[in-house]
Order: structure tokens, then sequence, then C-alpha cells
């Protein structure tokens, strides 16, 4: 993550858009401990899939608290469902832990907001 503004405004002019888009995927896997975020299961550079938690379709955006990490099983199990209809009591890796991570995720205010000039 950037810690002041200078830093990502130097970031967003420094970075090619194709590292810019890896180390945006990359802050979003350590925010999440490169975990998958319905399983646990370890991921890796070559395994971890972002998960759009409201599906594009739905009306998702990119947008970082929109994303999380899963492993490429649980993102095609997942497929275009609403999260809670995948991730539920029926989900064998279900906990009310990890529903409320994913809740609390999704109400982040992101640092991009204080960009905005007062
Ligand atoms: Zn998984």
């Amino acid at each position: 993550m950037f810690h002041t503004e200078n830093e990502l405004l130097q970031n967003l002019i420094v970075t090619s858009p194709k590292s810019a888009r890896k180390k945006f995927r990359e802050s979003i896997f350590e925010s999440w401990g490169w975990k998958c975020m319905y399983c646990d299961t370890e991921l890796t550079e070559q395994t971890a899939t972002i998960d759009h938690i409201k599906p594009k379709f739905k009306g998702g955006h990119s947008t970082r608290s929109n994303m999380g990490a899963c492993c490429s099983k649980c993102n095609s199990r997942k497929g275009s469902q609403l999260v809670f209809d995948y991730f539920n009591e029926s989900h064998p890796c279900y906990s009310e832990a990890k529903a409320s991570k994913i809740k609390e995720w999704t109400d982040q205010h992101f640092v991009l907001l204080s960009l905005t000039p007062e």
C-alpha cells in the first residue's frame, strides 16, 4: 500500500500500465495474506486469481474493495454468483469470521478517496 499521497502520485507517474497493474494485483494478494479468501489455500503468483466480490455483470467494478484473492478452484466454482449466494453455511469452508472479513473488506474506503480536493 501507499503511505502518503506523494508516494502514490509518484508511483502513478513512474510505473508503466503493465507494472502498475501487477503491483495493484500483488497489493490485493498481500492484503489477503496470499491465501484464498474462501478456502484458505496458500496462493502463489502462479496460482492466485482475483475474484470480483460483486460480479462484473452485476455491476461490480475493478476497485480494490471489490477484489479478493482467490484460488482458481473457488473462482471457477463461484462463477458469476453473488458472493453470499456462493459463500454461505452450505459451503464446506464457510465460517462467520471469513464472512465478516469479506463484509469488512467490501465496506472499506481506500486512500484514493482522500485525493479529492477538500
Ligand atoms: Zn479457494
